[in-house]
């Protein structure tokens, strides 16, 4: 039970949390200044305190060096008191529990700190063990350069600690890095401290402007959780030293646990400048979903384009003219780093009209790696009459050589030097020319189908909704019963449906697997608090469609947090009802 800590908002492993005290702290934040340490149990006995309000008392300890096997630690371990305000437990990844306090200590964070694998380990270790709502203390390890990885990892609380040791030790610490104060000719920085002629900056002012460059990166990091981009960022920072860099490479690596995590939409756009940027989890979930749920419903050939720097990829002048070219004669999939391919029915969902890439028509042999497994997996699932490839030399082209050879197929090629050119175009035409089009009606109802697979689930497109109609305009498609009842829209921002009560009611009946949170005999009204909910299906992820359910009560909104974190949490809210209904 977390009663002075409380998520408000994530990105992420990444969390906007506020510690509650008489003056609050929005983290992640240092928190040198309001911590009581009770002490180590390792010296002698200790009064168990009592426990204040403006303070996060850390209760009473017996930190262990890592290795200790379990027995040694269990035989030691401590009680923790329930106490009045703030407290924290000091815990290792071993013995990380739920042991009611506001917040936990990781007590060897200082021996991680610099081995990626095992810092990366033990963190996710005993973020998984503790309740998902209490913060995560690491003491000792802050630096400018590494509060945004950290931050990015889950970490709630820190302190200025390491920073300051350093100032007294000469090391004059900024973002990229730390340098010895005898080889700074000039201040490069404008905090307080630093304001002093140079040949006046001493050790003090050194440790004065380390901590107030911590502070400064904490408010950037802030930020950048706010805007839901904080990865973007961590990307770029992380390169200023290898551990950095390799925390988030074994990060990627732990999949499940940031997929869990992630949004499945988002506002922010997406900043596409390193080959990390394809093991991000927006980019792997909708290769996965392309690849494994979304399903081709069109009887004409393929046409394979390039991707478009203006999103929607429609809405491009160079998908303009292959749109009149093709004239509804084909089914366009673009191909792109980092999404992989987009079929036209997706290009505005989450992330496929919210990424920025640079544009340099060289494709790394990473990208183009992985443009051909999501390429190759796609057709391997979907078949088509004929496949065009209306793609320039390089490394589209190389791509689909690489994938016809692979799967056995006959790509026909409609490029001669660009896409645009007249000569490409009017081969793209003549191509295309015998294939019967498709109807608008077809092509809507496709279109929310594929966003019903991509969302709910392989084969949604076809269990949810039956037969239907599609009102108002592409792309704020309407989905309505055939007795003209309203049971869903496309959000164009997202490229996702948002249900109606009547639309909750047919996924409820269908065989596609419900997101279901169920509730205590209450009406929500706005939205469900976490303390309010009685369980929630594990696959909820932040930003999913949900049906909400209790004794009095059906309502469909959209989940804030996991399913897990609704289970776990006893602050914060679960979900906004959009449609409530009482029975
Ligand atoms: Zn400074």
């Amino acid at each position: 039970m977390t009663d002075y800590f409380e998520v408000h908002e994530r990105d992420g492993a990444a969390r906007l949390a506020e510690l509650r005290l008489p003056e609050s702290r929005e983290t992640p934040a240092l928190v040198d200044d309001v911590r009581e340490d009770a002490g180590s149990l390792w010296a002698r006995e200790r009064e168990v305190p009592a426990g204040e309000e403006s303070a996060l008392t850390i209760l009473p300890h017996r930190a262990f060096p890592g290795g200790t096997p379990d027995e040694v630690q269990e035989a030691f371990a401590v009680d923790y008191p329930d106490l009045d305000g703030p407290s924290a437990a000091v815990v290792s990844p071993e013995t990380a529990d739920d042991y009611g306090t506001d917040a936990y200590v990781l007590s060897n964070a200082q021996e991680l700190a610099g081995h990626a694998r095992a810092f990366v380990e033990g963190l996710i270790d005993t973020r998984e063990s503790i309740p998902a709502d209490a913060g995560l203390y690491l003491s000792g390890v802050a630096t400018p350069a590494n509060v945004s990885i950290l931050a990015y990892a889950g970490v709630d609380l820190l302190d200025a600690d390491h920073a300051v040791v350093k100032g007294t030790q000469g090391k004059y610490l900024t973002t990229d890095g730390e340098r010895f104060l005898e080889d700074i000719e000039e201040l490069p920085c404008s905090c307080p401290a630093c304001q002093v002629p140079r040949e006046e900056f001493g050790r003090e002012d050194c440790a004065a402007h380390n901590e107030h460059a911590l502070q400064t990166e904490l408010r950037r990091v802030r930020r950048r959780i706010r805007e839901g981009r904080l990865r973007d960022y961590v990307e770029g920072q992380a390169r200023h030293e290898q551990w950095h860099t390799a925390v988030m490479r074994r990060l990627d690596q732990q999949y499940g646990h940031l997929e869990q995590r992630t949004p499945v939409v988002r506002q922010a756009e997406l900043t596409a400048a390193t080959d990390d940027t394809l093991n991000r989890v927006e980019i792997q979930r909708f290769a996965e979903r392309v690849t494994t749920r979304y399903q081709n419903r069109f009887d004409n050939p393929l046409v394979l384009v390039p991707c478009s720097a203006r999103k929607p990829y429609s809405e491009s002048q160079s998908h303009g003219q292959f749109h009149d070219a093709i004239q509804f004669r084909a089914h366009t999939v673009s191909m792109t780093s980092p999404i992989g391919v987009v079929p036209q029915e997706l290009e505005l969902t989450y992330p496929a009209q919210h990424y920025d890439t640079v544009v340099t028509g060289e494709w790394t042999p990473t990208e183009r790696e992985f443009v051909a497994n999501v390429l190759e997996a796609y057709l391997d699932r979907n078949d088509y009459p004929r496949i065009v490839a209306h793609v320039p030399e390089g490394g589209y082209r190389d791509i689909c050589e690489r994938v016809e050879d692979s799967l056995g197929l006959d790509f026909e090629y409609t490029v001669v030097d660009h896409p645009t050119a007249t000569e490409s175009l009017s081969n793209l035409a003549s191509t295309v020319s015998d294939a019967l089009k498709y109807s608008k009606r077809e092509r809507q109802h496709n279109t929310i189908r594929a966003v019903a697979d991509y969302q709910f689930g392989e084969g949604a497109g076809d269990e949810l909704f039956g037969e239907f109609r599609t009102g108002a305009r592409y792309p704020k498609l309407r989905v309505n019963s055939n007795d003209g009842e309203q049971l869903a829209m496309l959000v164009a921002q997202y490229g996702v449906l948002s249900l109606t009560l009547a639309g909750a009611r047919r996924w409820v009946d269908s065989d596609v697997p419900t997101k279901r949170i169920e509730i205590d005999g209450f009406v929500p009204h706005g939205s469900v608090l976490a303390p309010g909910v009685r369980d929630a299906s594990p696959e909820i992820r932040p930003g999913d469609e949900v049906v909400i359910e209790g004794p009095k009560a059906f309502a469909i909104g959209r989940a804030n947090m996991s399913g897990p974190a609704m289970v776990e949490s006893s602050r914060g809210i679960a979900s906004s009802v959009r449609h409530v209904t009482e029975q």
